[in-house]
């Protein structure tokens, strides 16, 4: 059941909304939880078309309805989210949310409100919304998005049906992107490196320049490895200078990754690595430092990642993180 949903992956999560909606088991509410870009939003989205689609198959993906929805104009379908970096979800939109969600819906059968990454709500706003998730009207499905449950009040997570999405094998990703065209080699490479997250890869395999940019990302990291102290807080200096402070915790997000895959090597889990196209580079590093080198860069590296995201000091923080990975070149000793 669902096999049609414009939905990668998740056949589950699929299968159960079509079901619910198959036997007027509608909820008014539903949460979808994951990581980011693993298809939330893509599953309200459909979920939204399936409700309001006039054929018998919902969704078509090609009646009035569905193409409206496809391309973000339907007048029943709305969605909220916090507005840039750092931003919260206010109680004004959630306000006018309700003011629409009152009103019978314009032209489809239901009003579908989709509200992504709720954890960025104001307290106002999530007790705001706990009102109509108490009471909501029957022509009302209200979709929230969260990385977690944990990380909303468990007075709205009761409320409704939660759908954890997890990450999508490699070998899905990977045929995902070759039916949209992607040569082989590039395909697979993009489908280890996103981790299963099918919204980054096919972002990245559609991005002029990504994974060059990635290519130099890998080469400055092996040159931070290979050198000493000294070079070491030279490049954390440049790097703070040169990426904007709300990128840096991508950055460290890639380092992590490939600490990863060097204590995967360390440990013979090479056939799991995401970097597989410096596997060999990562695999003599790996040699050199040995497991526990590997483990203590990479709990270095996640724990600047979240003093990063507690507005630590980033050069501080650099600075620390730097000092704890193991040294690997054939530098002279400085300091
Ligand atoms: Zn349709």
């Amino acid at each position: 059941m669902g096999e049609h949903w414009p939905v990668i992956g998740h056949e589950w999560a699929v299968a159960r909304l079509s079901k619910n909606l198959a036997n007027g088991r509608l909820r008014h509410a539903y949460l979808f939880t994951g990581p980011e870009s693993i298809g939330k939003t893509t599953l309200a989205l459909a979920l939204a078309q399936a409700v309001n689609c006039t054929s018998r198959e919902p969704p078509c993906g090609a009646c009035r309805s569905c193409r409206l929805i496809g391309r973000g104009g339907h007048p029943d379908v709305r969605r909220i989210a916090a507005r840039g970096k750092g931003g919260r979800i206010r109680i004004e939109q959630v306000r006018g949310l309700q003011r629409e969600l009152a009103l019978k819906p314009y032209e489809g059968r239901y009003r579908v409100a989709i509200i992504e990454e709720f954890h960025k709500a104001t307290g106002n706003a999530a007790d705001a919304l706990l009102k109509t998730l108490e009471e909501p009207p029957s022509h009302a499905v209200l979709i929230l998005t969260a990385p977690s449950a944990e990380l909303l009040l468990p007075t709205i997570v009761s409320r409704c049906q939660v759908l954890s999405l997890r990450p999508l094998p490699v070998g899905t990703v990977r045929d995902a992107l070759r039916a949209r065209g992607v040569d082989e080699e590039m395909a697979d490479l993009v489908a280890r490196l996103s981790g299963g997250r099918i919204g980054w890869a096919l972002r990245i395999a559609s991005q002029e320049g990504a994974l060059e940019r990635r290519s130099e990302l890998v080469a400055e990291w092996f040159e931070i490895v290979g050198a000493g102290p000294i070079g070491r807080f030279a490049k954390a200096e440049a790097l703070i200078r040169s990426v904007p402070k709300d990128e840096l915790s991508g950055l460290l997000d890639f380092w992590e990754s490939i600490w990863r895959d060097v204590l995967l090597a360390a440990t013979g889990g090479l056939d799991r690595m995401a970097n597989v196209d410096v596997g060999d580079k990562v695999a003599a590093l790996a040699e050199k430092i040995g497991m526990d080198g590997a483990y203590r860069a990479l709990d270095a590296t996640r724990r600047a990642r979240a003093q990063l995201d507690l507005n630590a000091n980033p050069r501080l923080t650099l600075e620390v993180m730097l000092l704890s990975w193991p040294r690997a070149g054939d530098h002279h000793q400085v300091l």
